[in-house]
């Protein structure tokens, strides 16, 4: 099965992560020297880091080999979280699950968890969504916080998350990616892939991305042509026609495998290219 490049290239230690180091060099002194916390919010822009780095801190900590404070990628629990098998790791999607109920069975579960067990790490994406009963829920926990247990609340609007529980939780603060970074990046995925990336293409397409790797990926993906050539002129055609905001939105459905969101874009793809055609008579 294709595997979309972005989850391939996915870092998966501390040290793969591009542009955070202001935040990886912090973790992963924290896991090598015994000092991780209980509770931590990542917050910055879509595409930047921020549930990776949450995978990456969740493997380091229950890592049976890890290096300087990286997890090794090798062990039996590095492969169970990578496989998302593991019990001790668990994500939720505060956008579908705001409920407080949800919140109390995390409470309850992390009361009665044995400690030999390992650490559960409990990864709220988009935490600013939960009702204020599940924040007040949650900050019970963080308030009480039991041995063995992380929070890893990721957001992307961190003005709404109540001062109360960001007192709690150690912050850091995800980039927006450089141009720099960007093109790196797409240059090193082209050579392991065997493409050829023009860099006019590359520096466009970390521009339409505006500092988020996972958009920029995905475009990059999106832009390759039948003989694996990624030029300046199939990124123009792609962003140029039908502006950004329409691109974003589809390689941002196709990573995500929302088949209607995709159909939709593609949608407007159509009318457009109906336009641009009647305009220049093509
Ligand atoms: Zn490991």
């Amino acid at each position: 099965m294709h595997q979309a490049l972005y989850r391939k290239y996915r870092p998966s230690t501390f040290d793969d992560v591009v542009g955070q180091e202001h935040i990886t060099s912090v973790l992963s002194w924290e896991v090598a020297n015994n000092k991780v916390n209980h509770a931590y919010v990542f917050c910055g822009s879509a595409g930047t880091g921020k549930t990776s780095c949450a995978k990456i801190l969740a493997k380091a900590v229950n890592c049976e080999n890890p290096v300087n404070g990286n997890p090794c990628n090798c062990c039996y629990s590095c492969k169970q979280i990578d496989a998302g098998a593991s019990v001790e790791v668990l994500e939720m999607d505060a956008a579908s699950n705001t409920g407080v109920d949800y919140i109390r069975d995390i409470r309850d579960e992390v009361i009665f968890t044995p400690s030999e067990m390992g650490t559960k790490v409990y990864i709220i994406d988009e935490v600013h969504m939960l009702s204020e009963g599940a924040f007040n829920a949650l900050l019970k926990t963080l308030e009480e916080p039991p041995k063995s247990v992380i929070f890893i609340l990721a957001t992307t609007e961190i003005q709404d998350i109540p001062a109360t529980i960001l007192s709690r939780c150690q912050r850091f603060d995800f980039k927006r990616l450089s141009t720099h970074d960007i093109v790196s990046r797409l240059e090193y995925i082209a050579s392991q892939e065997s493409l050829k990336v023009q860099k006019e293409a590359a520096v466009l397409i970390a521009h339409l991305a505006q500092g988020g790797m996972r958009d920029a990926v995905s475009l990059f993906e999106l832009c390759i042509d039948r003989d694996g050539n990624v030029t300046e002129d199939n990124v123009r055609s792609a962003a140029g026609i039908v502006g950004r905001e329409t691109v974003i939105e589809t390689v941002r459905a196709v990573a995500e495998n929302k088949t209607d969101r995709i159909l939709r874009s593609f949608r407007r793809y159509t009318v457009l290219l109906r336009i641009y055609r009647y305009l220049f008579r093509i």
